[in-house]
């Protein structure tokens, strides 16, 4: 082997650049290379084919174990009894109706209709969609071992959650075992990371092969997507979070809509709802009125378990892959997504990206080609940072009711000026779990 040259070790141009800049390159050199190359460009696509197995590669042991270790973190839930059982439910409630509304603006607006791609991909092809009673009863896997094997996601999750409150109820007995599913979660973590480095050049290899075969007619679907992602985070945050906080919690909306500004800024520029945990837990205590106890409860529980943006971004998503690749969904598809999603969002870590291997998860279970993900790839990190502040605002919000129905909003806080609060001193931030 050649020694190395000693050269003074400073990046390159290219292994500098933030991943997501990266893929936005290899979406827009991978467009350019279709253009140019016409049909020719299908030569490029096995490069993004690989980058699609290595993902379909983590699907199942990377929702296994982070769906484990998400039930097994809330076995502080268990101890604060009912604060934590609202909490969920709240979460799991309001992600439920975000999907929904995803589903709802991409149904009306249709941002994939017209872009006729064709499935490549055999499991999307010749599907039967189960009636909703059997997807119901088929969501207990008699063999969950067979069910990992098969890889069938909806089994997968079910068995997963029911294993995890398991081994939370087992106390002290199941601790090695909890133990293993965090260390296998934290690998799994480190996998997708790597994989992930491989998305730069199989979006290339991709957008060339969509571009070459269906010319520019997919950038305005794209543009689309970004503008029905946002349009549905908006409506999620102005209309859904502010109804709640008047009529549950009978507080004023515009406060809460000051008080989310701060937390919603760093949620959009850091893309990460862990790394933005300070600033929401600041936001909840000082500018909200939310007690010490709940904020530093209901806080870090939300940033972990509670992604309504990344919910609504699934169901946009998950609509345009159909729409673009003539798939028609049935009712009982609907249903399964938002389900798969909810259910999901437990397992979806805080951090940059999450979201779009979470997506995978969805689009196989309801049989939508893989191939779809990396077309929306390239527009990841804007879509991120959309969803990532509806997560953040939407934790604010589930602290504040649940605050005020255990008579721990201090009112008086919440209804003062914002600019007030401003000159206050920071925060401690003692349960920081940033991990970007
Ligand atoms: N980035 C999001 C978050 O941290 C997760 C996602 O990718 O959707 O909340």
């Amino acid at each position: 082997m050649q020694p190395t040259m000693t050269n003074k070790s400073r990046p390159g141009f290219w292994s500098g650049l933030a991943l997501w800049k990266k893929i936005l390159v290899g979406m827009v050199l991978g467009v350019a290379a279709g253009a140019i190359m016409g049909p020719d460009a299908e030569m490029l696509k096995p490069i993004g084919t690989l980058f699609i197995n290595a993902i379909k590669m983590l699907i199942v042991p990377l929702v296994f174990c982070s769906l484990v270790v998400g039930v097994t973190s809330m076995q502080d839930t268990r101890k604060m009894g009912r604060i934590g059982v609202k909490a969920v439910l709240l979460y799991l409630g309001t992600t439920a109706i975000a999907i929904s509304i995803g589903l709802g603006l991409a149904t009306v607006l249709t941002p994939g209709e017209g872009l006729n791609m064709v499935v490549t991909d055999a499991v999307a092809v010749g599907k039967e969609a189960p009636t909703l009673v059997q997807t119901l009863l088929n969501m207990i896997p008699k063999n969950p071992v067979g069910a990992l094997a098969a890889g069938n996601i909806l089994q997968i999750i079910v068995f997963a959650l029911g294993l995890g409150i398991a081994l939370t109820l087992s106390g002290e007995k199941a601790e090695p075992a909890i133990k293993l599913f965090e260390s296998l979660a934290e690998a799994m973590y480190k996998l997708t990371e790597l994989v992930m480095k491989l998305a730069p050049y199989g979006v290339f290899g991709l957008m060339a092969w969509v571009a070459g075969k269906y010319g520019m007619d997919i950038l305005l679907p794209l543009i689309k997507v970004i503008a029905v992602v946002y349009l549905g985070c908006l409506i999620h945050v102005l209309v859904f979070y502010t109804g709640l906080i008047s009529t549950l919690g009978r507080l004023n909306p515009v406060r809460y809509m000051k008080g989310l500004l701060n937390p919603a800024a760093v949620a959009f520029t850091t893309t990460s709802s862990s790394g933005s945990l300070p600033a929401t837990i600041k936001a909840s205590r000082e500018e909200m009125g939310v007690s010490k106890s709940i904020s530093s409860f209901v806080l870090p529980l939300g940033a972990t378990i509670n992604m309504d943006g990344t919910a609504l971004y699934q169901g946009v998503c998950a609509l345009f892959i159909a729409q673009a690749f003539g798939i028609d969904l049935t009712f009982s598809d609907y249903l399964l997504i938002i389900m798969t999603s909810t259910l999901a969002s437990i397992g979806t870590a805080g951090v940059p990206g999450a979201g779009l291997i979470m997506l995978s998860l969805v689009l196989t279970t309801v049989g939508l080609p893989l191939e779809g993900l990396a077309i929306v790839a390239g527009i990841d990190r804007i879509l991120d940072m959309a969803r990532t502040s509806v997560n953040v605002c939407g934790d604010l919000m589930v602290s504040i009711l649940v605050a005020k129905s255990e008579n721990e909003l201090d009112e008086s806080v919440y209804n003062s000026s914002s600019s007030e609060m401003e000159s206050q001193p920071e925060s401690t931030t003692e349960t920081q779990t940033a991990r970007i």
